[in-house]
Parts: C-alpha cells; sequence; structure tokens
C-alpha cells in the first residue's frame, strides 16, 4: 500500500487526510496516511510521498526543533536524499521548503515573502490556473506568502502572480489546496508516488 506522510507539527492537518483519502478512491489507489511529529517516524516509516500543511511557519519551525521532535532539520536532509518521492508544501508549508535555514540548499528556488497580503482581513479566495492540471483551481489564500522569484517551474499562477512552483518532485503553493472542494494536487500526489 502507497504510504503518503503528514507533518503534524501544526496547523491545517486534517483537511488534507480527507482530501488525501477521496483522491486515493478516485485514484484507485489505496493508500495509508502517516501522521509524522518526529524525526524517527519519518525515517521508520521512510513514507512514499510528504505532505507540509499550512499553518504558522514560526511556531513549526519551533515544534519542529524541540529535541522530542527533531523533525526540523532532519526532514529537509529526508527530502533532499530521496529526489524521486513527491513533496507537496502549502503555504507555511512552502515557506519551509523556500528557507529551510540548515544552511544547506534549499528544497525549493523560490524567494517569498510571509504575510505579503497583509493581516487575516487580506486572506481571500480566487481562481488558480494550474499547468499541471491545464485548468482552473479553487484558490484558498490564508495570510499567504508571496513568491517575489523563482528559478523553477511555475506551476500555479492567480492573474499575473505566481502561486506554485515546482522542483522536479517538490511542489510548494502559497495556497491551501486542502480546503478546496478539488482534490487534484492530491492526486497528483499519489499518482506520482511509488510504492517500494
Ligand atoms: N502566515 C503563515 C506563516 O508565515 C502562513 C499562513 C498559512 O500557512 N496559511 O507561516
Amino acid at each position: 500500500m502507497l504510504r503518503v506522510g503528514l507533518v503534524m507539527l501544526q496547523g491545517a492537518r486534517h483537511a488534507h487526510i480527507r482530501m488525501l483519502n477521496s483522491a486515493s478512491e478516485e485514484c484507485g489507489v489505496p493508500i495509508e496516511v502517516l501522521e509524522i511529529r518526529k524525526l524517527e517516524e519519518l525515517t521508520s516509516y521512510n513514507p512514499n510521498a510528504l505532505i507540509i500543511p499550512g499553518g504558522e511557519s514560526t511556531t513549526m519551525r519551533k515544534i519542529g526543533r524541540d529535541r522530542a521532535s527533531r523533525l526540523i532539520p532532519g526532514m529537509f536532509d529526508w527530502i533532499r536524499d530521496n529526489p524521486s518521492k513527491p513533496i507537496l508544501g502549502t503555504c507555511a508549508g512552502a515557506i519551509l521548503l523556500a528557507n529551510p535555514k540548515d544552511g544547506k540548499p534549499p528544497l525549493i528556488n523560490a524567494d517569498l515573502n510571509r504575510n505579503a497580503y497583509g493581516s487575516q482581513y487580506e486572506s481571500f479566495q480566487g481562481p488558480v490556473h494550474s499547468s499541471l492540471f491545464a485548468r482552473e483551481f479553487p484558490g484558498v489564500f490564508i495570510r499567504a506568502p508571496r513568491f517575489t522569484s523563482t528559478d523553477d517551474d511555475i506551476c500555479a499562477m492567480h492573474g499575473d502572480e505566481i502561486v506554485g512552483v515546482k522542483n522536479q518532485k517538490v511542489i510548494a503553493l502559497t495556497f491551501h489546496p486542502e480546503l478546496s472542494d478539488d482534490n487534484w494536487f492530491h492526486k497528483w500526489i499519489i499518482e506520482n508516488s511509488q510504492e517500494d
């Protein structure tokens, strides 16, 4: 069975589980969702794909660096060591991928500004065009960061703004696909994973 890891440090995690389960059903690929809070869980489960949800990146860094977890920065090395596994970072997850702060190369090659649209009042929903699916996707932006530049492939645009980048199998989105009613990014993860 395909094993999909879900980083459970903080933030919008449970909606990802719902989306993964519906994507699994529609793809006809049975999956097991593994909740990951500690580095030992990541290395022992060794999932076939990993999702890093949105939330608050500062809090995630703090919880993840705690001795009880050590998921940060260990998870970044795990991603570097597993280039064939699909990784999806949403919002705060995208911030961590762009700026792992571990003195090593970032997981996506993009600069972004945190909270660049303003406060919670400036959270919004809007159409995103994804080149991965060649169609529109409903974008939910919550205190979202903004990409200022990237050397990676662009996989999602909101108007003329870059809202998703893809570096090989690492996708970073500034919006929350798990909070829409569209599971295509989760299907992409499942379809691009390989059982071992
Ligand atoms: N503003 C958050 C941060 O800076 C990200 C928001 C989100 O993940 N929805 O980490």
